[in-house]
């Protein structure tokens, strides 16, 4: 199944023919109230959802894909949990000391995230170089702490495109990666089940038509079921924690005016395009520069 915000946070299930079905009522009673969780409980609520939306999808509101305003999937996770370098060729091109086996995770701001009809906004930043970051995004289904690697699976909900922007600098990581618009995900949430193999996906990273970025999540050096295991000994994993799992190689600047395309198949692509904004800088910047 692919579940899709839309419309000020309502649910859809994304059917064959470019439709969606609005599910958002069979889970939340008023999906327009803040905070805008309806996601959160159609994924902690799946499979029992699943059965639900199957019987009663013939009577469900259905609109046109190209007719809604397609929204970031999860705007409102408990977490964004995000792994460094976990691809050797990427450690390679960033002449890195960080290994996500050695260093573990890190977290960015929930408020970063956005979807495939809004746009990474860049700070006025003289001197430093904004990056996109290609990812596979893992979404957590099942609650859990200390999830052991051989059931870490059955905590996974599904996977979905993210790009991890980020000011290169020596500043810390979280400030650099947690600007408003830096974590473009979506455009829907695609099941695990509808997902074979999730180590053998490739994916892919267009700046203008361009490829910059190109890897296969074979080659993670944390696989899925050991970044799950490592996350889960820290912190208790939420349904719709979003886990960003590390960029491959290709890493590379944006500037006002592109448009950046990411593409996972059969998971799904989006295209974001990039605006300069106002203001941003702060004393952290300043005091150094540092590209
Ligand atoms: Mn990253």
């Amino acid at each position: 199944m692919r579940l899709a915000s839309f419309n000020g946070h309502r649910v859809g299930v994304v059917l064959e023919d470019e439709r969606l079905a609005d599910i958002s009522t069979l889970v939340d009673p008023d999906p327009s109230a803040w905070p805008p969780v309806v996601m959160l409980k159609a994924i902690a609520a799946f499979p029992q959802l699943a059965t639900v939306i199957r019987r009663e999808l013939g009577g469900l509101p259905v609109h046109k894909i190209s007719d809604v305003r397609l929204e970031t999937p999860i705007p409102w996770p408990n977490k964004l949990i995000a792994f460094p370098t976990n691809y050797q060729a990427h450690i390679d091109e960033m002449q890195s000391t960080y290994r996500a086996d050695t260093k573990g995770f890190f977290l960015k701001a929930n408020s970063s995230l956005i979807g495939p009809s809004d746009e990474i906004v860049l700070p006025e930043l003289s001197g430093y170089e904004v990056h996109h970051e290609c990812e596979l995004a893992l979404i957590v289904g099942k609650q859990g702490r200390n999830i052991q690697h051989d059931a870490a699976m059955d905590h996974i909900f599904g996977f979905t495109c993210l790009i991890d922007v980020t000011v290169r600098g020596s500043q810390e990581r979280v400030m650099r990666k947690s600007y408003d618009t830096f974590t473009p995900v979506g455009p829907y949430v695609v099941t695990a089940d509808e997902v074979p193999d999730p180590h053998s996906l490739e994916l892919g990273l267009w700046v203008n038509g361009e490829r910059r970025q190109h890897g296969n999540t074979r080659d993670f050096i944390l696989d899925i079921p050991s970044m799950i295991s490592l996350a889960s000994s820290v912190t208790t994993l939420f349904p719709g924690d979003i886990i960003a799992t590390g960029t491959p190689a290709g890493v590379g600047p944006i500037q006002p005016g592109d448009e950046i395309h990411i593409s996972i198949p059969p998971i799904g692509s989006m295209t974001v395009p990039v605006t300069q904004g106002r203001g941003g800088s702060n004393v952290a910047f300043e005091s150094e520069c540092h590209n």
